[in-house]
């Protein structure tokens, strides 16, 4: 007798599969670290509940305190840009909803990453730790100061615009080490900034939008 194979995947892969056809290989994300990767998280946890059913759209979501969750395609990109191969120390600045830092957690080897606003920060602290996110050291505090204590990092990756390239920042960077990073005011281009030893390297990928990267008082 014939069996029919069911699709016992629970509903949100089904929506990843979905996701990550339309709206990643589409668009050319070849990175198939990257793919597999979006395709296992979960996105729906990292947004509010009453959005969990947008949460796999083509679009960045509400978070609260005026902050957003990138769009999936934006995180795919930033994450390839960043050519992880597994070994690698990361810095992300502007945690979020926390859900880039999964990304980058389940493709590197530690995830550190600073969030400035208190709620935000919290918020994904503990959903790191209910998820089982060991590997992502979490903190709030400013962002343009990087973190010192876990310097060199081989990338950073910065989730909210700040005006220029974050010299404080380069500083941090391993020679070789590669930055992504939004910069410019309301509109952005995304750069790729490469340490050598002269100094950096830009390349300019495409034009963005994010929320600003704020410096404190
Ligand atoms: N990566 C996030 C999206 C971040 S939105 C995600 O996956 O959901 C940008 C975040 O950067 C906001 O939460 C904002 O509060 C934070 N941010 C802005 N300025 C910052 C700074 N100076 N230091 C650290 N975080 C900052």
């Amino acid at each position: 007798m014939e069996t029919q194979q069911k699709d016992e995947s629970p509903e949100w892969e089904k929506e990843t599969r979905k996701m990550v056809a339309n709206q990643l290989i589409s668009r050319g994300i070849a990175d198939q670290n990257v793919l597999r990767v979006m395709r296992n998280t979960p996105r729906h946890l990292f947004v509010p509940e009453n959005l969990r059913s947008e949460a796999y759209n083509d679009c960045p979501l509400p978070i609260g305190e005026r902050q957003t969750i990138s769009q999936p395609y934006i995180v795919a990109i930033m994450t390839e840009l960043l050519a992880l191969k597994g070994s690698e120390k990361v810095l992300e600045i502007g945690t979020g909803s926390g859900y880039q830092a999964a990304i980058l957690a389940q493709l590197a080897d530690t995830c550190y990453t600073i969030e400035l606003l208190p709620t935000l920060a919290d918020g994904a602290s503990s959903l790191f730790k209910r998820m089982g996110y060991n590997n992502i050291v979490a903190k709030c505090d400013d962002g343009y100061k990087g973190w010192p204590e876990h310097a060199p990092f081989d990338r950073i990756i910065i989730t909210a615009a700040p005006p220029e390239i974050p010299q404080t920042l380069v500083d941090q960077l391993k020679p070789e080490g590669i930055m992504v990073v939004p910069v410019g005011k309301l509109y952005q281009e995304l750069i790729v900034v490469t340490k050598t030893k002269k100094g950096i390297r830009k390349e300019s990928i495409i034009a963005v939008r994010f929320v600003p990267m704020v410096k404190p008082e």
